[in-house]
């Protein structure tokens, strides 16, 4: 990948990204996932091999009974509860 498909862009930053997995209403947040990232919009590009270590993780967490490093609680809102402060 040499321009970022967003924005045209092709400087990129290798560095790492919190990646989450979402699949039948289950999620998985894994941190420190290396990713490369476009120096201009912040688009981040993954390597599919590790998308699929990802995904194999999920399965093994949420279907195999794997323990995963921790678990985060994490508030939700509709958008149409949001209030304005300003
Ligand atoms: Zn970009």
């Amino acid at each position: 990948m040499n321009i970022c498909h967003f924005c045209g862009n092709s400087n990129f930053k290798d560095t790492v990204c919190e990646y989450t997995y979402k699949r039948d209403g289950r999620m998985l947040f894994v941190e420190n996932v290396p990713c490369r990232k476009c120096g201009f919009c912040g688009e981040t590009y993954f390597l599919s091999e590790n998308l699929r270590k990802i995904e194999a993780e999920f399965e093994a967490i949420h279907y195999h009974g794997k323990k995963a490093t921790g678990e985060i609680v994490v508030p939700t809102q509709h958008f149409a509860d949001i209030t304005s402060v300003t």
